[in-house]
């Protein structure tokens, strides 16, 4: 694979607060240990000396837990690569995203922000220990618009303790009357070891979660959001540019602690351990892949979106042409409503987005 790699994932692990049901590489935020990552973060980037990128996204842990001058160090040390992006994201969360943050953001050249909401019922959000009220998030969107950001997403998370479909269709309606462009909702997934797993709770079923996202589909196809991919929902326009870089199955830098990356026929993970990571030793694991592994990637990626797979692609690529191999299968799928075949792309349709781990199983 030789193509331009475009995108950049930079990954800032700390949080001031750890919420009970996380399991994202994070740590909690001490301020040496951030001015240390920060040195150790500028050296890995100066390795991969990325150029001619179109998408940066700054993900956590909380980007905006570094304290203001932290925070405009990270900006410094990130901008020889952002001059001319076309999209640029940093995720932050409400209660530490300051004024004095939002004007660096804006003038280091940030247009996307991404907000880790997750729920806007404030018993619930104490419940799995977020730092923030639902205020704070209506307070800090207000700010984000009275500065020129026009970009903003916000995270919801379904099915958390004790949370009904009447509190999603709050949440929905809170959300709403945002009036912010993107809005991306997860399922909630409990790995063993988080609190709210060893507090007994557990994960929706598949028949309530599906009962949840209908919940989600109605309420903002019907504001005139378009539902480009499984959990991710947006305006006309405003389409995550960055993860389509991962949907499309191309090549991205991923820097910090724990991040992940894709160059050449290898994909790669960055060490957990802040250690090892503070010593230079970047990266934990390579998987290098195979022609069938691309493929497989390929597929399962591709299917994410509306975009879609195309199968002249997979022809061109793989010398495989599927849907001689599985036609069957795949005009069942259409005739059942779970895909659509439109000029040699094969859609998934909202059916077969709830279904998609199966049709994938089917196709590779
Ligand atoms: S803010 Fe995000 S990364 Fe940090 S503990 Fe909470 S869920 Fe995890």
């Amino acid at each position: 694979m030789t193509e331009k790699v475009k995108a950049l994932y930079i990954h800032i692990p700390f949080c001031e607060k750890i919420c009970d049901y996380c399991d994202f590489p994070k740590l909690q935020y001490f301020r040496n240990f951030a001015i240390s990552y920060l040195v150790v973060l500028k050296n890995e980037l100066e390795q991969y000396t990325p150029h001619d990128l179109e998408t940066i996204y700054v993900g956590g842990g909380t980007p905006t837990a570094l304290e203001a001058d932290l925070f405009k160090q990270l900006l410094d040390i990130i901008k020889p690569y952002s001059l001319g992006i076309k999209e640029y994201t940093f995720e932050a969360n409400p209660e530490s995203l300051t004024d004095d943050k939002i004007v660096l953001l804006r003038e280091y050249g940030v247009n996307r922000i991404s907000l880790g909401v997750q729920s806007t019922n404030d018993n619930l959000l104490k419940k799995i220990n977020r730092a923030h009220r639902f205020s704070e998030v209506q307070k800090v969107v207000a700010s984000l618009k009275n500065h020129g950001f026009n970009n903003i997403n916000v995270d919801l998370i379904l099915g958390l303790p004790n949370a009904t479909k009447k509190l999603l269709s709050q949440d929905l309606e809170n959300v709403l009357a945002l009036g912010i462009q993107h809005i991306s909702c997860y399922s909630l997934m409990l790995h063993p070891h988080t609190v709210l797993f060893n507090q007994g709770f557990r994960e929706l079923s598949p028949d309530q979660s599906r009962e949840y996202y209908d919940l989600v589909e109605q309420a903002l196809l019907k504001h005139g959001f378009i539902h480009y991919e499984v959990s991710n929902y947006s305006l006309p326009g405003f389409a995550a540019k960055h993860n389509f870089a991962y949907w499309r199955n191309e090549q991205y830098y991923g820097v910090g602690l724990g991040a992940a990356g894709y160059l050449g026929n290898v994909r790669y993970k960055n060490t957990l351990n802040l250690e090892k990571y503070l010593k230079g030793m970047y990266i934990a694991e390579k998987e290098q892949l195979s022609i069938h592994d691309c493929f497989v990637y390929q597929v399962m990626l591709n299917l994410r979106t509306v975009e879609g797979l195309s199968l002249k692609y997979i022809k061109q690529q793989f010398a495989i042409d599927l849907y001689k191999e599985k036609k069957k299968i795949i005009d069942e799928f259409i005739a059942n409503g779970y895909l659509m075949l439109v000029n040699e792309n094969l859609i998934p349709t909202y059916q077969g987005m709830m279904i998609l781990d199966t049709i994938i199983l089917q196709l590779i």
